[in-house]
């Protein structure tokens, strides 16, 4: 009674695991799945057998006797059970990174797109302040005025009229306190009596980007900006029509 409990423990401890030493019965079948396999599976006969010996049912000797590789392989790939669900994750997480990839590809080509649409639209000229228009180029009392003038209120915001590069932007002689910009084709735009500035020499800036906010300093009779447009030259040339020859009016 004791001896059939244990034994039967035994057998079924032996039963649970993968690897029990095959049973007679068993064994016999093996030897004969080895025979039938030939010389020619001599080679792989360790494998086979290891295999066979994995093996808790005889019914899978024969198959895997005969396409030893094969049933290696699909043996060895569905023994390791969890880890084919693992490889589903993996293969979604690569889709999704690819196809994020794509979606972040495809909205940076609109991104794109958009801004060279925007840059494409955008004004590359712009009117250097929205002010009146008080003193034109030409002579004036007797003198030469090398500019506009476009009064306003002091702290009038004023804008570069062009894309280009602050080369100056302080004290000047007469204009209190100017800025100057130099634009692609080399042509310079001036702009005095600003109060103050918030750009400084060798920054870039765009065609109504604020440079600047109207002032009365230097010799002035009162708030306005003037400007002044020096072409490659040099040559200090009427801003009303560089800006009217450029599509802005004033
Ligand atoms: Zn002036």
């Amino acid at each position: 009674m004791l001896d059939e409990a244990v034994d039967r423990a035994a057998t079924r401890t032996v039963s649970s695991h993968r690897l029990p030493p095959p049973p007679s019965a068993l064994r016999g079948r093996i030897v004969v799945a080895a025979v039938a396999v030939g010389a020619f599976a001599a080679a792989g006969a360790g494998q086979t057998l290891h295999a066979l010996g994995s093996s808790s049912s005889g019914d899978e000797v024969t198959p895997l006797a005969n396409s030893a590789p094969d049933g290696a392989a699909a043996f060895g790939v569905g023994g390791t059970a969890p880890s084919a669900p693992q490889i589903v994750p993996v293969a979604k997480t690569v889709d999704a990174q690819a196809e994020a990839q794509k979606l972040t590809k495809s909205q940076k080509i609109t991104a794109d797109r958009e801004a060279a649409d925007a840059e494409a639209k955008r004004p590359k000229y712009a009117r250097p302040a929205n002010a009146e228009f008080t003193s034109g180029y030409g002579g004036r009392w007797g003198e030469m005025h090398y500019g506009i003038d476009l009064a306003g209120p002091i702290g009038t915001p004023i804008y570069s009229a062009a894309d280009g590069v602050v080369i100056e932007a302080g004290p000047a002689s007469g204009f209190g306190l100017w800025v100057r910009v130099q634009h692609a084709d080399g042509t310079i735009t001036v702009y005095g009596h600003v109060n103050d500035y918030s750009v400084q020499q060798g920054q870039r800036v765009k065609a109504g980007e604020q440079i600047a906010r109207m002032g009365n300093r230097g010799f002035s009779t009162g708030p306005h900006l003037h400007f002044e447009v020096w072409n490659p030259g040099g040559k200090k040339i009427n801003p009303l029509t560089w800006l009217n020859e450029n599509g802005v009016s004033v």
